[in-house]
């Protein structure tokens, strides 16, 4: 069974040989053979025109080609037909050269015994074929050669093929970028980075200033027929730069978690255990990382109240964060402390998560407390100190004014704050307190020492209000504020005013004594020589004498009695010894002797003793220099022709004694004063006196328990009065000497 069909363009002019061909060819036994048959050249080119042939046999010679002419025209005119020439066997070299020119076979006229032809023919049209498979194939691989060429050409990678001499043999346009070399500076050049077959390193190539780190990836290859090394390369710079900066970063948190003064702890959402603590979180609850992690807050007992956890939790779970909230925890050996504590909710690996960060702020809490509580005090003892507490701002304005202060200058807090502090301030000294606040104001803190004044201020009623101030200054904040604590001095004036006048009296009454001491001396010894002498032959004269030098001496005695009781009163030794006395005898005992001395001033001496006066415990020589002190005065200060009248009477519960007179009679300034020792009414110096008589009268009568006063109009006359209370126990010694007789009437 014939296979396969080769059709043939047999080019022959002669007959027998076309014959002969075809003859042949039909005993094929595998190849059907279908000849077409054409005389000449022109005619063969024709019949291609109309049918494509497997094969062209051709003979050399035709009528209208001959020789190499003949194949060059067929080449030409269908350059794919396997072309086999026919030739004589005269004419076999140039058979050859049609073959050199591009015939496939040549076959010799005559010598086609055989299978020969059958086998030329076939292997020339399989020749052919192979030809062109073999030429598309090339095409094929010529184009893959090419869109390999142009992906390597366009890939982001670098490409370099080095030999086994460590010689580059090719290198991409990435390498060229990447090693920072042109393509001809690279081939045939070595290449300096060691080469592992099938590994991965990371290389750095530095050219200029920049480094490229790229990692390259090594495999063998067969190039050109010998082993060499593909080497890719990728620029993985910001990947690595990324890598570093990500792994930084994470060192850098790792670092702040660790070392954070603050309690760090990653918690899980709803079971509370502790995946990591940091040192403070150790530090601060007591615990090893072994005993905290893995551990619940509920198993630690970390939460005073875990109700707090619930509602800090719901927080967390509704708006992802907590901030700054003051929660109580345990430590680990029980103590409660207070944390400042903020959370945030995050997933790690799909698990809901707590990121807390706390603050132990108990130390802080406890500082706040007292610090709040001595605040507390000292407002407390500002606003209730009994001195006035005033504080100014640099311009001048009330910024603290306490209850002392309303209490000093009558104004209330709400009236003064903020108010100018001169409101308060004399006319006469606001130029002067202006000037000193302002160089308080200026001087730096420290600088000025606490001073001590004395100045007034002026009350809301508009007096003025001595006062004794202390001031101080200091910084708060930016600006200064000046404190003034005042107290008023009123009394303290009052009192060493008081302390003056006495100094004064004691001054004048040294003066006095002397020429009090004096006077009587001077008398006596005068009436004394007189009656020595003779002069005084006349006995009543004498009699009038004596009288005068009795009575001058017995002044003279009760003038030293006062002065011996003055001492004893201001030693605190003036004594009352009291007893049973029938009180008229002392009475009247006391006033006898007043009625010459009346006589001789021309007054008029009246005596009303009632005869029913008790017996009574009773001191009778104090109470004698009493009445001698009060008849005295009322016939010292009545003026000639005047009367005096001494009257007593008893009443319910004492005994009445009363001397009046209707002399000059006494100014209130004085009757506020009578009392007092050395005290003495300017205007009456002339008269005489010590100022000691009614200040020792009202010693003893205190210290039989009564009471002495004086009722009085200027010229019109005095009336002086003491009462000895009835059976009452009186006092046996009586100290005294610092009564300052505030009393104008000792009761
Ligand atoms: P002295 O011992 O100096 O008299 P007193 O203490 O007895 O001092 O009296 C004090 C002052 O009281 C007298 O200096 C006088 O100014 C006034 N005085 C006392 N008694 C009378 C009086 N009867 N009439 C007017 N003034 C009197």
């Amino acid at each position: 069974m014939k296979e396969e069909i080769v059709k043939i363009l047999l080019i022959e002019d002669n007959q027998d040989d076309s014959d002969l061909i075809q003859r042949r060819l039909g005993k094929s036994v595998n190849v059907l053979f279908d000849v077409t048959r054409a005389k000449t050249l022109e005619e063969g080119m024709a019949q291609l025109a109309s049918d494509t042939p497997d094969l062209i046999l051709s003979d050399l010679g035709l009528p209208d080609s001959h020789g190499l002419d003949t194949v060059t025209k067929i080449l030409c005119e269908a350059p794919q037909i396997p072309l086999v020439v026919l030739s004589g066997f005269d004419d076999e070299a140039t058979a050859i050269k049609a073959v050199q020119a591009g015939a496939q076979d040549y076959l010799v006229k005559g010598q086609t015994e055989g299978t020969q032809i059958e086998r030329s023919l076939t292997y020339a049209v399989e020749r052919a074929r192979l030809q062109r498979e073999l030429e598309q194939y090339t095409q094929e691989i010529t184009c893959v050669q090419n869109n390999l060429l142009k992906i390597l050409d366009n890939n982001a990678d670098a490409i370099i093929v080095v030999n086994a001499e460590k010689q580059v043999l090719f290198a991409n346009p990435a390498a060229e970028v990447m090693l920072g070399s042109k393509k001809q500076d690279l081939l045939k050049k070595p290449f300096r980075f060691p080469l592992k077959k099938g590994k991965t390193s990371e290389i750095i190539i530095g050219h200029g200033r920049e480094k490229t780190v790229a990692e390259m990836s090594v495999v063998g290859v067969d190039w050109e027929g010998k082993p060499a090394f593909l080497a890719s390369l990728r620029d993985v710079t910001e990947r690595k730069q990324a890598e570093e900066a990500l792994r930084e970063s994470e060192e850098k948190f790792s670092k702040a978690f660790r070392r954070s003064p603050e309690a760090i702890a990653i918690s899980g959402i709803d079971d509370g255990k502790f995946f990591e603590v940091n040192d403070s979180f150790l530090r601060q609850t007591g615990y090893t990382p072994e005993e905290a992690i893995g551990k619940s807050s509920s198993d630690l007992n970390i939460w005073s109240d875990p109700e707090q956890r619930a509602a800090m939790v719901k927080t967390l779970k509704e708006k992802g964060v907590v901030s700054n909230e003051e929660y109580n925890f345990h430590t680990k050996t029980g103590q409660e402390c207070i944390w400042l504590f903020s959370a945030e909710a995050i997933n790690i690996g799909n698990q809901p998560c707590i990121l807390s960060v706390a603050t132990d702020i108990t130390e802080r809490k406890k500082t706040e407390e007292a610090l709040r509580r001595s605040e507390e005090k000292f407002r407390e003892l500002i606003s209730t100190s009994f001195d006035g507490i005033i504080a100014t701002d640099p311009e001048m304005r009330v910024v603290v004014w306490n209850q002392g202060a309303t209490r000093i200058l009558g104004y209330t807090e709400k009236e003064m704050l903020g108010q100018p502090i001169m409101k308060v301030i004399p006319e006469k000294d606001r130029r002067k307190t202006e000037k000193l606040l302002t160089a308080l104001n200026r001087r730096r803190p420290g600088q000025s020492p606490n001073r001590t004044l004395e100045g007034a201020c002026l009350r809301k009623d508009g007096a003025e209000v001595p006062i004794e101030l202390s001031i101080s200054s200091r910084k708060s904040g930016e600006s200064h504020i000046v404190t003034a604590i005042i107290r008023d001095i009123t009394q303290r004036r009052e009192a060493e005013e008081k302390l003056r006048k006495v100094d004064e009296m004691k001054r004048d009454f040294l003066s006095n004594v002397s020429h009090e001491l004096r006077t009587p001396l001077q008398s006596i010894g005068g009436f004394t020589k007189l009656i020595m002498n003779g002069q005084v032959p006349d006995e009543a004269t004498q009699k009038e004498f004596l009288e005068i030098i009795d009575r001058e001496s017995q002044h003279l005695g009760s003038l030293i009695d006062n002065l011996l009781d003055m001492s004893r009163l201001e030693a605190g030794r003036f004594e009352v010894y009291k007893r049973p006395t029938p009180i008229r005898d002392t009475f009247i005992d006391a006033v006898k002797s007043f009625q010459s001395l009346a006589r001789e001033k021309n007054i008029t001496f009246n005596e009303e003793i009632p005869e029913a006066l008790p017996e009574m415990e009773i001191d009778a020589g104090r109470l004698r220099q009493v009445i001698t002190n009060l008849v005295g005065n009322a016939i010292k200060f009545s003026e000639p022709g005047g009367s005096v009248t001494v009257r007593a009477e008893a009443l319910k519960d004492a005994v009445l004694f009363q001397v009046s007179d209707h002399g000059i009679g006494i100014s209130p300034e004085t009757q506020k004063h009578l009392f007092e020792r050395f005290y003495r009414d300017e205007g009456e110096v002339v008269r005489g006196g010590t100022g000691l008589g009614l200040f020792i009268s009202k010693q003893i009568i205190d210290a039989h328990g009564g009471r002495i006063w004086a009722e009085s109009r200027p010229g019109e006359g005095s009336t002086f009065n003491f009462t000895i209370p009835l059976g009452e126990k009186t006092p046996v010694i009586a100290k005294g000497g610092n009564n300052h007789g505030k009393e104008n009437t000792g009761n």
